[in-house]
This record gives C-alpha cells, sequence and structure tokens, in this order.
C-alpha cells in the first residue's frame, strides 16, 4: 500500500485524512493502517467519517462497529447520516419508490449518489484535506467495467485512484488499497484480528456489481492476473479520455448550491422526486 500512496502521492505530510469507515473489512483495515502510519506523521491527522444511509439490520450493526473501531483506536469520529441530511433514510426511500412502481434505478443507484454527497459533507464537517476511500483491486475493476456496461464514459474517465479537484467544495479522493486485491485486504483483517461485518446489504442482490464480480472472479481463476491487467490498461486508457472528463464541467446546482452537473445536482433530482 505504501507503494501504491507514493506512486499517485496520494497525501501530503500535513494532511487531515478523513478516513471513510463503513464497518467492513476493508475500510477497518485501511484505518488501521493509516493509524499506525499516521503515528509516524505527527504534523498529519485522521478522522473516520462515517455514513448512516438508515438501512435496518445491516448499518446499525455496522456502525456500532465501526464506532468501537475508532475508540480504540483513539480516533475522532463523525457520522452523517441519511435522515438528518436528506430528511429520508435508504430504506424509507425504496419503499416509497416500490410503493409508487418506479423501478427505473436500484437501491444501489440512489444509495451510490446520497452517500456521495454525504461523505463529501461529514469531510468538509470535519475540514478534511482529503478523503480516503478503502476501494480494493477488486472494485476498481469492477467499477470500471460497470461504466463501460452502461455506456457512461464521463465516469469512467473521472473514477481514477485520486480524483481531480474540480471544484472548491469537492473533498479529493484518494484510494490508498486501489491495487490490493480484496483477498488480501481480508486476509489483514482475520491477520490482525480485526472485528468487521460480514452480513451483505439487503440491496447488494439487485446490483449490477454482483454480476461483475462474479465475472471477475472467473476469469481471475481460469486467468491469474486479470484484475490487474484491467487496472493497469484503464491506467492507460485514461489520459485519451481527458477530453470527456472536461467536457463535463461543473455548476453550482441552482436548489442547493452543491456542485452539479446541470442545473439540479442528482441529488436533488432525487429529493425533488420524493415528493
Ligand atoms: Fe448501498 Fe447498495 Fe452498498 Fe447496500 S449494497 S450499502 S444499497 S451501495
Amino acid at each position: 500500500m505504501r507503494a501504491t500512496i507514493t506512486r499517485y502521492r496520494m497525501f501530503r505530510f500535513d494532511d487531515r485524512i478523513a478516513v471513510a469507515v463503513s464497518g467492513g473489512k476493508d475500510s477497518l483495515s485501511l484505518l488501521h493502517i493509516l493509524a499506525r502510519t499516521e503515528r509516524r506523521h505527527p504534523k498529519a491527522s485522521l478522522v473516520a467519517v462515517i455514513v448512516d444511509e438508515g438501512i435496518k439490520g445491516y448499518r446499525d450493526e455496522a456502525l456500532r462497529i465501526a464506532v468501537e473501531a475508532c475508540r480504540k483506536l483513539g480516533i475522532e469520529y463523525h457520522v452523517e447520516s441519511f435522515k438528518e441530511l436528506y430528511g429520508f433514510t435508504l430504506d424509507e426511500i425504496i419503499a416509497q419508490k416500490r410503493q409508487r412502481g418506479e423501478l427505473e434505478l436500484t437501491s444501489c443507484a440512489y444509495c451510490g449518489v446520497l452517500r456521495r454527497r454525504a461523505l463529501n459533507v461529514a469531510a468538509l464537517a470535519v475540514r478534511a484535506d482529503r478523503i480516503a476511500t478503502a476501494h480494493t483491486l477488486d472494485d476498481e475493476v469492477q467499477t470500471a467495467l460497470m461504466n463501460i456496461f452502461r455506456g457512461d464514459i464521463s465516469r469512467l474517465a473521472k473514477e481514477k485512484p485520486v480524483t481531480d479537484e474540480v471544484h472548491p467544495r469537492l473533498i479529493q479522493k484518494v484510494k490508498p488499497l486501489c491495487e490490493i486485491p480484496e483477498r488480501e485486504s481480508a486476509l489483514y483483517a482475520y491477520v490482525k484480528g480485526i472485528r468487521f461485518q460480514d452480513t451483505p446489504c439487503p440491496y447488494a442482490s439487485e446490483a449490477l456489481r454482483n454480476d461483475i464480480r462474479a465475472l471477475l472472479n472467473t476469469m481471475e481463476e481460469k486467468h491469474a492476473g486479470t484484475k490487474f491487467t484491467v487496472f493497469k490498461a484503464m491506467e492507460r486508457i485514461r489520459p485519451a479520455l481527458v477530453d470527456v472528463a472536461k467536457n463535463d464541467g461543473f455548476r453550482d446546482c441552482a436548489e442547493c448550491g452543491e456542485p452539479a452537473s446541470s442545473e439540479l445536482c442528482k441529488v436533488c433530482e432525487m429529493i425533488r422526486r420524493m415528493g
């Protein structure tokens, strides 16, 4: 992981780093590793940011585990909840969508947009310079393929180990585990005896990501190194997509003032549809 951090220049010596902690194995492994690293950099500081989407029987347990880990490590934490930020939990949003028969977007599509904003709001609240997320090699490759399958070239161009600084209110994201296979991050958690949540999200089965994960795991089993090859291929392709990302500039959302790619940001579009 140290080589990845150095290669992509993820941190500065005096950064205040917001670590996105979900309570799962990857984010808790990342928190433990960064906590150890931070001790060697007295001018840097860590704060955990935890998003509570409001998923009954799932996030509540993960939240307890995440908070317990922060307390044990002596790391300050900040919880941002969908309910407080948007007025609805994810469960409430999905229940309403299903009741109205509005099934064009999956639960993860809502969760992804709202969660990204919540993380950014949390990072701004704790005055972080950077958000460190626990996306592993597997996550990165799955995301790249999902963007290709959806034809979303703009996202394909933007999703990278260190996001571009495109708006003063968007905190830069870095992914220190992006070259680490999920298996190794899990192994680290087991070896270090880190307690984490291992029950899957109740909405996960709807996600396209599951199919892509299965496909990639099969490919990796048959052709070892496939995931890393796709990751490296993306690294080489991305510079050619610079113009695609550039044309997709940001403006201020007419409703909330947050960065938006059209008149309304995606969060306001979703909340407006809740009625
Ligand atoms: Fe959100 Fe989907 Fe992940 Fe569940 S599986 S936490 S709904 S993105």
